[in-house]
């Protein structure tokens, strides 16, 4: 951390930041310019606040230098995470992953059929939701325990990969037979309690971004899950609330590179719930793709116009059969596969 004093700050308010800092488990270096004198404290203490430093008498700045974010940060494998799963597919590595499906599990019909047609074009994993965190508590709220068993039994057929949502600590049990991925919504990013239950697991989660929450919130709650020991986790960038109403939501492009900076883990993008519109979800799936993303979430439905969530934002299957196309050619371009 760095303490710039104030340019006339006194010996004792310099003496009493440098206490500070001693207390917390800094090695202090003193700069004593003609007219300002720097505090560099240096050395990792596990928690401390820069703003308790900012609001000391005599103090004009003070600045985190390392992440608060240990077990996500960047450092602690620079070479990144791969996460690895039973069929040979990895996260992570070199390879593009798409992750496709409905936003809920709403029949056999419609799961086995959204299951064959994302497989067809290229996908690697079906995302559809058994729990659905719906704004309005009057709208379809998922098919629960029995979306889950179809989602394992169309998982087995196909062999695609099953991401699905978890809200509350109490599904975690009932869903671990049934999906190879946790999803963690938008909505569950700050719900702490989940997070802890997850780090005690061992299979992958995917965490969203919340509406509201900056890159260095949504790593902080990955260190969440990591500190319990599961190091299998994979950030998504979903889109953010901004005063912008031609779209759902904003998607974070560049949220993408700086992500691919900041941690280690696999970074994917959800292009729908991003725009909220399906006319533009494929040019946000190229751009995603082109900024460095590890892979895709994207939702397709057999008959979109008549899905009970999300129909909007939701591809046809000729839709994503395009969007593998491009994405796959953008892919190879960038010496990526897809
Ligand atoms: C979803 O994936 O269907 C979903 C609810 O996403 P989010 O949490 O990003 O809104
Ligand atoms: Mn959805």
């Amino acid at each position: 951390m760095i303490v710039a004093m104030q340019e006339h700050a006194s010996e004792e308010q310099i003496q009493n930041v440098t206490e500070r800092l001693l207390e917390l488990g800094f090695k202090v270096h003193r700069t004593t310019g003609t007219i300002q004198t720097i505090l560099a404290g240096v050395g990792t203490p596990s928690v401390f606040d820069v703003k308790d430093f900012q609001v000391l008498d005599g103090v004009a700045d003070a600045y985190r230098i390392s992440s608060p974010y240990k077990l996500a940060g960047r450092s602690f494998r620079p070479e990144g995470t791969v996460i690895h799963f039973a069929n040979g597919v990895t996260v992570g590595g070199n390879e593009v992953v798409v992750m496709a499906g409905p936003c809920s599990v709403e029949s056999r019909e419609q799961i086995f059929s959204a299951a064959e047609k994302v497989k067809a074009a290229g996908a690697k994993f079906l995302r559809g939701g058994a729990f659905k965190p719906r704004s309005s508590p009057y709208s379809f709220q998922g098919l629960g325990l029995e979306g889950l068993k179809l989602l394992r039994e169309v998982g087995d057929a196909t062999g695609l990969l099953i991401i699905s949502e978890v809200m509350e600590i109490s599904q975690i049990e009932l869903m671990m037979p049934y999906v190879d991925v946790f999803q963690v919504g938008a909505r569950n990013m700050q719900n702490f309690n989940l997070l802890r239950e997850l780090g005690k697991i061992r299979k992958p989660v995917l965490l969203k971004r919340g509406i509201a929450a900056t890159i260095e919130e949504l790593l902080l709650s990955a260190e969440y899950i990591m500190s319990g020991g599961n190091y299998e986790v994979i950030v998504c960038e979903r889109g953010i609330r901004t005063f912008e109403t031609s779209t759902r939501n904003t998607m974070d492009i560049s949220a993408i590179p700086v992500l691919k900076r900041l941690t280690h883990l696999p970074v994917i993008a959800d292009p729908s719930h991003g725009t909220g519109k399906r006319d533009y979800v494929l040019p946000m799936a190229r751009a995603a793709v082109a900024a460095g993303a590890d892979g895709l979430l994207v939702e397709v439905h057999p008959d979109p116009d008549h899905a009970v969530s999300d129909g909007a934002q939701t591809l046809r299957p000729d839709q994503f059969a395009e969007m593998m196309r491009e994405v796959r050619a953008i892919s190879k371009a960038i010496g990526r596969q897809a």
